[in-house]
């Protein structure tokens, strides 16, 4: 539920915002014409103060982060031609097309400093030949080389994919999953909901209610997953705050959510970028920190922001820490999805490159595991 704090009028220079930090303030919910407004107005200083109090009063001046590794173990996608913001998919005879073999997982596993990671991050496309047994035996297989590691894998949209090639319900191919390893979900293939967005950019994918359906199940189910928004492309500020009213609807129910990630669209070497943002950057800085404030302010029931620093680069993440963000993603080991999009950023980052990071930024590092279980604590900068 909202939480109460005091603002300093004096760093709110837009006062069309004072009727929301009067509700910020009281610890009121926001509305999404309330949203629309924040993302309307040129006083990033002032949503960012209210987002920053916000995330105090949750989270003081604690940053968390883990340690993980990412694995994609196959870009074969159905639905390559239809997604067209996608730069990762590839048809099966198409070049670069490929699927790790169980082999080719574990030995990808192995790159991995498995004393320091605590969790494998699995994601890939819609395969027709990666189904309930395809990763049901990899998930068995990492959880027996590496039982303290966590898996958080497969988005809503992969779910729903293997369940369809598998011949199951949702529901069942839910507890397969869980029986064979699956800890979490991650937030992935949310895109924006709106059926208008989703008719131009994802036009074959599962729908924003679909999404949410399959979380609810998941959630039902005690996994619980994280959830995400993929801005900057042929959005408007409504279909943004409809999107976060159904994540946040979904949170009221449920409470299964452990954090919101809003990712910033990248345009290199997809359809959409070609047309759309020829220029080629999608997203700016301020929209990047817009986007996760407003995500603060607006998802008064989530405990926790998350700036993928891959996409908006560790400088904007480190920033965004004022800006209501109070988790950073973690040491990601080779991470391809957001680089074939032209992300020009590291594919990791050390220990000690994350904890240098938060601690420029005035605040306290903390080692986490993936339900948001404090491992280690680190002194703040002085
Ligand atoms: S975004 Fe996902 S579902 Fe769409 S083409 Fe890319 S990998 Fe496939």
């Amino acid at each position: 539920m909202p939480t109460a704090v005091q603002l300093d009028r004096a760093l709110i220079s837009d006062s069309s915002l004072y009727h929301i930090a009067d509700k910020v303030e009281r610890g009121e919910r926001l509305s999404t014409s309330d949203g629309v407004a924040l993302f309307a107005t040129g006083d990033l200083v002032g949503v960012g103060h209210m987002a920053d109090a916000v995330n105090r009063a949750k989270n003081g001046d604690r940053v968390t982060f883990a340690a993980n590794h990412h694995i994609n173990p196959t870009n074969i996608c159905i639905l390559r031609k239809t997604c067209v913001f996608c730069s990762y998919a590839r048809l099966p005879k198409e070049e670069g097309a490929y699927r790790y073999t169980m082999e080719q997982v574990y030995a990808e596993a192995a790159t991995s400093n498995t004393t320091l990671t605590r969790e494998f991050h699995i994601v890939g496309g819609l395969d027709m030949h990666a189904g309930l047994d395809y990763y049901t035996e990899m998930f068995r297989g990492l959880k027996e080389r590496y039982p303290h590691v966590h898996i958080k894998a497969l988005t809503a949209v992969e779910i729903a994919h293997v369940a369809r090639v598998s011949k199951r319900s949702v529901r069942d191919t839910l507890i397969a999953l869980r029986d064979a390893g699956l800890d979490t979900m991650p937030g992935g293939g949310a895109e924006v909901f709106s059926p208008g967005v989703r008719a131009t950019i994802a036009d074959k994918k599962l729908s924003g209610e679909e999404y949410i359906n399959v979380h609810r199940e998941a959630h039902e189910l005690g996994i619980r997953s994280n959830c995400t928004m993929l801005y900057g492309h042929v959005e408007t500020y409504e279909d943004r705050m409809a999107h976060l009213a159904m994540l946040r609807d979904l949170q009221d129910e449920t409470g299964g959510f452990l954090a919101y990630i809003p990712l910033a669209y990248h345009p290199d070497n997809n359809e959409l970028g070609e047309t759309l943002h020829r220029e080629g950057t999608a997203t700016s800085g301020f929209d990047d920190l817009k986007n996760l404030a407003v995500g603060r302010l607006f998802l008064d029931n989530f405990d926790h922001i998350k700036s993928h620093w891959i996409m908006v680069t560790p400088f904007v993440s480190q920033v965004a820490l004022h800006f209501g963000v109070n988790d950073l993603e973690g040491t990601v080991v080779r991470e391809k999805i957001y680089h074939e999009a032209g992300a020009h950023t590291e594919q990791r980052m050390t220990l000690e490159q994350i904890l240098k990071l938060i601690r420029g930024a005035k605040k306290a590092p903390v080692e986490r595991d993936s339900f948001y279980n404090v491992l280690r604590t680190f002194e703040a900068a002085a």
